[in-house]
């Protein structure tokens, strides 16, 4: 890519902290949970007006999305994603602030130099990250459909282009028994509780099994209302995960039968709800050798992922099913910070935020300024993607 291009963007994301750092702080001081993601629509999408975007809101029917793009759709497109939906009782601890300010500073970058980019952009703000799936909602819409590749950026506590994320789904499981007396009369019920428990049971008897990133999380929802009557209703839910999405299905699959099994043994009724959620991301190694190449010129040293790495599930993944994909993370905090604490919330406010802000910005507008003006590269992300989708 022409070193200009560099200078400018570099330029004018610098020029523009202020402004990106009030939106970040803005968003974080008015934290708004899944959905509910109103002033922080309005806010984002009121920047990128200024500088000359056309905007949609409320697309895919979910009233604080939006897209921010300009003239009519050209190919090939490049989308960033934002997005800033903050987690029900612990505000901006996931960095969501960070995230929707990076993608507009590089949204302003790209603005500036689109006559000379081969092709669009088009910034897509995405809600209900945690837990919502906004990006699936969105991809099932059609939203997706004239994108080519699409990127953002997480905070983190390392430096990484190529972290996987897990496959996840949750579970609930109804047991249906006979309420009785417990003293008088225990031969006569049915005890759904007890049917409950076979299931956790069967379940850690299975744990040997289980693949190293293989997760069965389960709470109790409901055991009973009192101990001299036996349980007539009880549930659980549970969250699986696992590295790939074929497996996670698997399991769910083996967590239903040991559910089955305890039902039979115990003679109560079951029922399943399975809620399927993000799949795993398949980070695209052509858009990750450009940004990792571009995060290393401004300074950051870029980890290879641990085979033994902490990751959590995103709905990016299910994009990259889609288009050649990227959700690289940036560092804000040393590596026994997990993201979702306090802890971890005090960095998304800090300098080490505001400079992963401006980092992600600066990479994000190379990277997508680089696949619009290099078509070749583009081809052989796609390539990439047909190839590994054979695979799964
Ligand atoms: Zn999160
Ligand atoms: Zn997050």
């Amino acid at each position: 890519m022409p070193s200009e291009h560099t200078r400018q963007i570099t330029a004018v994301i610098d020029d523009s902290v202020d402004l990106l750092w009030g939106i970040s702080e803005s968003l974080f001081n008015e934290p708004e949970i899944a959905f509910e993601e109103y002033k922080a629509c309005q806010l984002l999408t009121n920047a990128l007006r200024n500088f000359d975007y056309s905007i949609d809101v409320g697309i895919g029917s979910l009233p604080t999305a939006f897209r921010a793009t300009y003239g009519a759709i050209r190919k090939p497109c490049i989308a960033i994603l934002a997005e800033y939906d903050a987690l029900v009782g612990l505000g901006h601890a996931c960095g969501h602030n960070l995230i929707a300010a990076a993608a507009i500073g590089a949204g302003i970058a790209l603005a500036k130099l689109r006559p000379k980019l081969k092709g669009q952009v088009q910034i897509i703000g995405t809600p209900a990250e945690e837990g919502g799936g906004g990006k699936i909602l969105l991809a099932n819409a059609g939203i997706f459909d004239s994108i080519d590749a699409a990127m953002m950026f997480h905070p983190a506590s390392k430096n990484l282009v190529l972290r996987p994320s897990l496959a996840s789904s949750r579970l609930k499981i109804e047991f249906i028994g006979k309420a009785s007396h417990a003293a008088a009369a225990p031969e006569e019920g049915i005890n759904a509780l007890d049917a409950l428990i076979l299931s956790f049971n069967n379940i850690h008897a299975l744990r040997p099994t289980f693949a190293p990133k293989d997760r069965v999380a389960g709470i109790i929802l409901e055991g009973g209302r009192a101990a001299n009557i036996i349980p007539a209703y009880t549930a659980a839910d549970f969250s699986i995960r696992s590295l790939t999405t074929k497996r996670r299905d698997k399991l769910v699959e083996k967590v239903i039968i040991c559910a089955k099994s305890a039902a039979q043994a115990i003679g109560c009724q079951v029922e399943f709800k399975v809620t399927h959620g993000y799949r795993e991301i398949i980070p695209n190694k052509v858009m990750a050798g450009i940004f990792a190449s571009h995060l290393e010129s401004l300074g950051r040293v870029v980890s290879e992922p641990d085979p033994n790495e902490r990751m959590g599930s995103t709905d990016m993944g299910d994009i990259s099913h889609l288009v050649p994909a990227i959700h690289p993370y940036l560092a804000i905090a040393p590596e026994n910070i997990a993201g979702h604490t306090e802890e971890f919330k005090q960095y998304c406010i800090a300098e080490a935020g505001k400079q992963a802000m401006l980092d992600a910005a600066k990479a994000m507008a190379m990277t997508t300024a680089e696949l619009l003006t290099r078509p070749e590269l583009l081809s052989r992300a796609r390539e990439e993607l047909s190839s590994a989708m054979r695979t799964k």
